[in-house]
């Protein structure tokens, strides 16, 4: 995981570079985590976009509720903003991103085409706050075989592009920006998902959250899980559910270890397909 704190000068320097790369490309594509979409966007994202087209693309869906992420496409699309749920570790949903960022630009290939000229390649950047899949992304589009260079200190700062097909060419270091987690909430998604490092919460407050979260929402992922009876979810407070967890799996009265362990499984989809941001207007309750 990144280690990045992130500082208002960081910031400042971040959003720079971000504004500095849109300015040479045509589509900048937002990438989300599609279990936390909402709360793994960059708090400043449509000032630092402003008028560039852009696609909201929901990555990892792989591990989301997918009528969740159904509802959250739908929602970006009533917003008029494109968007897409893709799965960039195991290659799914990349041709129809490729669709949509044609979609995006069939005016300019009309016009080109008309006029009896060769479209040139789109240019598409990645831009999303740390752990979103950016690197997993680019690798994907690019193939195994193509060297990408990181996005370190010292490496030189001429932009490359890298070729994806004969129609896109995509910038070869993703911006990366800062998330967003003044609410206690939204700190604790980001968390639990990996976005922000873990010393910066407490363990047991990020199990906690993950136990009340899918006992209202995954209560039979939990139980199924854990082998926990209905009664114990019904009649014992969050923190008692934990440390009978931490007992059962052998942990003793270390909860810590439990929580530790427990949030090692979210991350692993071991919990389920599960999506923290909910809908406004609840669509399942699994
Ligand atoms: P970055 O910080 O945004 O560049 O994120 P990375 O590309 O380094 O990915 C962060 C973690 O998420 C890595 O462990 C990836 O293997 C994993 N990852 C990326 N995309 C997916 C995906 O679509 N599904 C799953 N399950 N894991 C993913």
């Amino acid at each position: 995981m990144r280690t990045i704190q992130w500082f208002p000068g960081h910031m400042a320097k971040a959003r720079r570079e971000a504004t500095e790369k849109m300015n040479l490309v045509d589509i900048v594509l937002e990438l989300v985590d599609a279990r936390l979409p909402e709360s793994s966007r960059n708090p400043m994202i449509n000032e630092i976009i402003g008028n560039k087209p852009r696609i909201i693309v929901l990555n990892k869906m792989d591990m989301a509720d997918p009528a969740i992420t159904d509802f959250w496409v739908k929602y970006y699309q009533e917003q008029g903003i494109k968007a897409v749920a893709i799965d960039a570790q195991h290659n799914k949903g990349l041709n129809k991103l490729q669709s949509l960022c044609r979609e995006l630009m069939s005016d300019y290939f009309e016009k080109r085409l008309a006029q009896g000229v060769k479209p040139r390649p789109i240019r598409l950047m990645i831009l999303g706050i740390p752990n979103v899949g950016k690197s997993t992304l680019i690798n994907r589009f690019v193939g195994k075989n193509q060297a990408i260079t990181g996005n370190k200190p010292g490496v030189t700062k001429a932009q490359r592009w890298l070729k994806i097909g004969k129609d896109f060419e995509l910038l070869d270091t993703p911006g990366i920006l800062w998330p967003k987690f003044e609410d206690p909430e939204v700190g604790l998604k980001l968390a639990a998902s990996g976005a922000i490092k873990d010393q910066l919460l407490a363990l047991d407050d990020i199990a906690l959250y993950l136990l009340g979260f899918m006992k209202r929402f995954y209560h039979q992922a939990l139980l199924k899980r854990y082998a926990i009876t209905e009664s114990d979810l019904q009649n014992l407070s969050l923190s008692d559910l934990l440390i009978l967890l931490t007992e059962k799996n052998g942990f003793g009265d270390d909860y810590t270890q439990m929580s530790q362990r427990m949030i090692y499984e979210y991350r692993e989809n071991n919990l389920g397909q599960m999506t923290l941001d909910r809908p406004i207007r609840e669509v399942t309750n699994a």
